[in-house]
């Protein structure tokens, strides 16, 4: 029979070359090096079933979500995350799932260069806690505050496709594998992230959905903005289906996309198309941001309402 601590070593534990980590799993608790002229970043993000995802949700992906907000959040941030601890508990030791989830948290931690440094396994209904660490230049974070009038706002890739999967699933429809990756195993905008450290005026990642996260950063920077639907970037078969029903609501309300919002000042066009290059994303202006406050959405008013868990 496998124990907590047989679980923790054949599941939980690996490394990579990381010479500032002076301790990782195995002790009380992690230490590592700070890197001088960077500050620390840091996030969490639970998911839980029934919630995040469901019960059909497959161990692979729930790994990949867990991680990929986390990496979304510390990216909003244009810092780059190094460190991260796992906090789970599960109802039982299914060792199957345990391989699929081990797996595809290692290979996207690898994929990022993460060391996973430490965490907890308790028993109880599935719910997975990731702490994510990261590091930026000290001063050169990017926080919601920052936005001015006559800043662009602009969206990285398509919005509202995490949403329409969802709103597919609801509605008994059955989504394509590429609407369901968009929902179960977002891409974290990572390079996006870093890249606009140098540009963006304010940023946030589109979690709870676009109306409501950029109203965020409307708020934090004491502003308003226009923006005009037909703007929003939408797959195919969400276009479609707006045409169909005259409805918004989906890309401004939909959540888990984890595009990044943010805001630029003017004449930073030529730039910013390099980067879109560079990081191989779609990037796209929306609106402007203005002195008066509140958001101003040009093109539909009907009823919509962002995620809140209360
Ligand atoms: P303690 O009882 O001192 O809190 P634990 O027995 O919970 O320690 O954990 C032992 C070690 O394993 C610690 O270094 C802890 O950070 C690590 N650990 C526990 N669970 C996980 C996990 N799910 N993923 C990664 N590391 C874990
Ligand atoms: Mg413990």
């Amino acid at each position: 029979m496998m124990n907590e601590f047989d679980l923790i070593r054949d599941y939980f534990t690996w490394s990579i070359e990381d010479s500032n980590v002076v301790l990782g799993v195995g002790d009380d608790a992690a230490i590592f090096n700070l890197e001088q002229g960077y500050q620390v970043v840091t996030t969490t993000d639970s998911l839980n079933e029934g919630v995040h995802f469901s019960n059909s949700t497959p161990a692979k992906d729930i790994a990949h979500k867990s991680l990929a907000v986390n990496l979304s959040d510390i990216a909003a941030m244009g810092a780059k995350a190094k460190y991260f601890t796992l906090a789970i508990s599960l109802p039982k030791i299914d060792q199957p799932w345990l391989k699929e989830f081990s797996d595809s948290l290692r290979q996207l931690s690898m994929h990022y260069k993460l060391s996973l440094i430490g965490g907890d396994t308790t028993r109880g209904p599935l719910n997975i806690n990731i702490t994510m660490i990261g590091i930026v230049e000290s001063s050169k974070m990017l926080k919601r505050s920052g936005a001015r009038p006559d800043d662009g706002i602009y969206v990285s890739g398509t919005i509202g496709d995490a949403g329409f999967c969802f709103w597919k699933l609801s509605n008994g429809l059955i989504p394509s594998d590429r609407e369901l990756k968009r929902l179960n195993c977002p891409t974290p905008r990572v390079e996006l992230g870093l890249e606009l450290k140098n540009l963006a005026s304010a940023c946030i990642d589109i979690s709870d959905g676009l109306e409501q996260d950029l109203s965020h950063i409307l708020k934090a920077s004491s502003v308003g903005a226009v923006i005009e639907v037909e703007k929003i970037p939408v797959s195919d078969l969400l276009q479609a289906h707006i045409k169909n029903t005259n409805d918004w609501s989906i890309p401004l309300c939909g959540g888990d996309d984890y595009e990044l919002c943010f805001t630029i000042p003017e004449g930073n066009e030529e730039d910013l198309i390099k980067i879109s290059k560079s990081c191989n994303v779609d990037i796209t202006k929306i609106g402007v941001v203005s002195e008066s406050s509140g958001l101003q959405i040009d093109g539909f008013d009907g009823p919509r309402k962002s995620y809140q868990h209360f």
